[in-house]
């Protein structure tokens, strides 16, 4: 008997096919296991959990594989089965095993799931939380090394347990994402964010094998710059810009991998910018209003040269900014910043 591979597929909102921010350029460098742009959490976030079912053992299962990431990034889980809860799981056998994709998890109505684990094989609960805090599928990696037979995927998708039509093999398996879809560049065969594929998937004869644990370059991807540093200040730390300073706020990354946070008031609904000026290459990320969790926009490169620049219709209440270095190895610099209502 053939033994076909269960295979978790992404729930991609359709607002990603029309949201309007430029948010990176693809180039070269290092980095390995991806993720797409404007997906991650504030660095340093309490993720609350719900467990809308599932036996106790299940639900062991879903803390103990959490686990593996809060321990390597600056992330927690509280299982505090909060009504509101950013992440909720069902342990419905039927529906596969899947997740929204980081950020996402917001825009899901909070009386449904943002995961499914129908099943809790090896690794399926880790690599469905690293879906959560912002992972995609490493086989969709596009500097990925397969080729794929799309016929024969195709066929054997079709088959139980998965019984997809070919649009939703497409979708989850055969599609990858653009280069400047993603953070990421390296493919690594070793990431939990891989599923197991046999060789006859493939033209070039390379099959995968399922990964239960965390590898070495998830570890290394999830702790880095753009993702979850521990030396990455939180919330509490945030520095105060006042809307329309007369002057520029002066700051600058100290060390390799460190993340700065502001935070301002929008005292009024309005048009506001946020830019940064100077040498440094800086990623910006704008989180609110009144939330630690809830992403706006992300930048790179819009300003100056290279500095980041973000504009965007913003309801009163109060804003995160995230600015962290580019370049995860060198990324050390001067910059300045400053938000003003337009
Ligand atoms: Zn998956």
């Amino acid at each position: 008997m053939t033994v076909r591979p269960k295979v978790c597929f992404d729930r991609i909102l359709p607002r990603d096919m029309m949201r309007f921010q430029r948010t990176m350029r693809a180039r070269g460098g290092r980095t390995r296991a991806i993720s797409p742009i404007g997906k991650t959490w504030m660095n340093g976030s309490t993720l609350r959990v719900r467990f809308m079912s599932g036996t106790p053992a299940e639900q062991a299962v879903a803390r103990e594989q959490a686990g593996w990431w809060a321990s390597a990034a600056n992330l927690a889980f509280d299982f505090n089965n909060a009504p509101d809860a950013e992440i909720r799981i069902t342990f419905d056998l039927n529906d596969g095993a899947w997740s929204y994709i980081g950020t996402d998890c917001r825009s899901i109505p909070s009386n449904e799931a943002t995961m499914n684990l129908g099943f809790l094989d090896g690794g399926t609960a880790a690599h469905e939380f690293g879906h959560a805090i912002g992972l995609a599928h490493e086989h969709q990696n596009p500097a990925g090394g397969i080729q794929w037979n799309e016929q024969v995927v195709i066929r054997e998708l079709a088959k139980p347990p998965n019984l997809w039509d070919e649009d939703k093999a497409r979708h989850n398996v055969l599609r990858k994402y653009s280069v400047d879809q993603i953070n990421g560049t390296e493919f690594d065969p070793d990431s939990i964010m891989l599923y197991f594929f046999p060789a006859s998937w493939t033209l070039n004869g390379i099959a995968t094998k399922a990964n239960d644990v965390l590898s070495r370059l998830d570890k290394e991807f999830i702790a880095g710059a753009k993702m979850y540093p521990k030396t990455g200040g939180t919330v509490v730390d945030a520095t105060i810009l006042e809307v329309n300073a007369g002057s520029r706020t002066q700051a600058s990354i100290g060390k390799v991998g460190e993340e700065d946070l502001f935070r301002f008031t929008a005292a009024a609904d309005g048009s506001y910018v946020v830019d940064t000026r100077g040498p440094t290459d800086v990623v910006m990320k704008l989180f609110g209003p009144n939330s630690e969790t809830a992403l706006i926009a992300e930048d790179d490169d819009s300003g100056i040269d290279t500095n980041a620049s973000i504009s965007a219709d913003l309801i009163a209440g109060d804003y995160f900014v995230q600015v962290r270095h580019y370049n995860r190895a060198s990324g050390m610099g001067n910059y300045s910043i400053l938000v003003r209502k337009v």
